[in-house]
């Protein structure tokens, strides 16, 4: 294939990865854009390994990675569990860090690349910043990876001093780029090299050490951005356009993305950075002074059908524990015995509902719920108040009242689902225990409040069965 046919189809592969992205952003064209993404990629795989920098003898050992590669993908990808998608993307990230730390030191020990004065520098520089990018991104991915599948605490680790650890890290960094610069020849240029390397892996374990488990959404939009930038720094390696273009594309959206998740948990992208929030989550919350302590009510499934038979008007509220569950297509006939009787039924979704941005809308699409009651939470909240049952399905960080009355809370300022202004509220959940980011929720105490406590799945089937009873 010659270069003019590549770089048409590299052209070609750009728009469809932009197509891919514009039919992601809305849940009716995302079929579509994972269609473009697909063929996108296929173009892009094919144009490089029939290109011209690639050698027949290089075929057999190509070929070879992408069955193994593959294979790996396409495992991980059926067995995988959704709530353990966000772990999955996390280890992806990892590899993408993986490579561009491999690439940067491939390209510098690649005697075949022989550049001088100003080339040579700006190819060292485009080394350097690609290893350490990619140093980072690798050592934060598994220590996100770590977190997020319990094999590490959630607990922020504070060392003291560590912005100041993090700053001589910096500075020496900084000092060892120009040494590397400066080196005569390959071996002198190495030390350098390695240091910054080793510098920037314990970096990127100790920014995502010191990082609660309630930020950690935000921590793997954020490696995904890292892990596009690490792309686009390859790409500058090996002086591939497509490479810098999509690695562009991921770091800008992977950025984008970790503004609105930092907007939608009212944090400051920085101090999300910096650290020290939040905490293990999962054991019930220590009582506080302060704490709502009081009764809860507990309702039956029985009682539940019989609320949401008489309501005109429901909001449904899904959280994690509906995914845990695999309560969704039980949520779907419930939806569908209800409008069938008249019922005005919604759904409300937070933006950090879940595990991973987009959590709840996936699970509902796959349950075949309409997309036209699904509402995002600014749409919805304003309704709660004209609302006659709010039911909550294993959500519980995403509908505490805490986060705007209780200036001290860990989550206060987050924006919640104001589930409490309905009529009744029901909250489906297996126990007291806390949510995600490990707080007490005052919402279960509340007068208009009922719990409906068991697994989300035996509980919905039981209601369904009385529903239709
Ligand atoms: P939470 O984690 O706050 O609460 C989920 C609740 O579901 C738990 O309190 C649990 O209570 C209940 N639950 C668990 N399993 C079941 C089950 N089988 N049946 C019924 N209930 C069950 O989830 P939310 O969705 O409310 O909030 C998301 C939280 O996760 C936020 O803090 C967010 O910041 C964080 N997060 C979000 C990510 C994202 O991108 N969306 C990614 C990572 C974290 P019990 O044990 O009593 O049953």
């Amino acid at each position: 294939m010659s270069s003019s046919l590549v770089t048409a189809a590299y052209v070609g592969a750009i728009i469809l990865f932009i197509l891919s992205l514009g039919g992601l952003s809305n849940p009716e064209t995302s079929r579509r854009g994972n269609l473009y993404g697909i063929i996108g990629m296929t173009i892009a795989v094919l144009a490089t390994v029939f290109g011209p920098r690639v050698t027949a003898a290089g075929i057999p050992w190509l070929v070879g990675a992408m069955v193994v590669g593959g294979s790996i993908g396409l495992y991980a990808a059926r067995t995988v569990q959704m709530t353990q998608m966000p772990e999955l993307v996390a280890i992806m990230h990892s590899l993408v860090g993986l490579a561009a730390c491999l690439v940067g030191f491939a390209s510098y020990i690649d005697t075949s690349i022989t550049l001088t004065g100003a080339e040579k520098t700006i190819h060292e520089v485009e080394i350097y910043v690609g290893i350490l990018i990619g140093a980072v991104t690798f050592s934060g991915s598994v220590i996100a990876f770590g977190k997020l599948s319990g094999k590490i605490g959630g607990k922020p680790l504070l060392l003291p001093a560590r912005h100041w650890i993090n700053l001589v890290g910096l500075v020496v960094v900084i000092w060892y780029g120009r040494e590397f610069i400066l080196a005569k020849d390959i071996a002198s240029g190495m030390t350098p090299l390695i240091v910054m390397t080793v510098i920037s892996l314990l970096f990127g374990i100790h920014m995502v050490m010191a990082i609660g488990g309630a930020d950690m959404p935000v921590v793997v939009s954020m490696l995904n951005s890292y892990s596009g930038w690490a792309a686009a720094a390859t790409g500058f390696m090996l002086s591939n356009d497509l490479l810098i273009v999509t690695g562009a594309l991921v770091g800008s959206s992977g950025a984008i993305l970790s503004y609105i998740m930092c907007r939608a948990m009212n944090r400051n992208f920085i101090s999300v950075i910096a650290g020290g929030f939040g905490t293990g989550g999962g054991a019930p919350a220590a009582k506080g002074a302060g704490e709502p302590a009081g009764e809860v009510v507990s309702i039956s499934a029985a009682e539940t059908a019989d609320l949401l038979r008489e309501a005109k008007s429901v909001i449904i509220v899904p959280g994690y524990g509906m995914a845990v569950a695999q309560a969704q297509h039980t949520v779907f006939e419930i939806t569908k015995h209800l409008r069938e009787k008249g019922v005005n039924v919604r759904f409300g979704i937070h933006p950090v509902a879940g595990r991973m941005p987009g959590h709840m809308n996936v699970l509902l699409a796959e349950a075949k719920v309409p997309y036209d009651i699904v509402l995002e939470m600014d749409e919805i909240n304003a309704d709660f108040p004209d609302t006659d049952v709010s039911m909550v399905i294993g959500a519980n960080d995403i509908v505490n009242p805490a986060a705007q009355d209780d200036p001290a809370s860990p989550i206060a300022g987050m924006p919640v689902l104001e589930v409490w202004k309905a009529k009744t509220s029901i909250v489906m959940k297996r126990s007291m225990a806390s949510g995600y980011a490990g707080v007490d929720n005052p919402l279960f105490y509340k007068d208009n409040n009922r719990m409906l406590f068991g697994d989300a799945k035996k509980m919905l089937d039981e209601v369904l069965g009385a529903l239709k009873a």
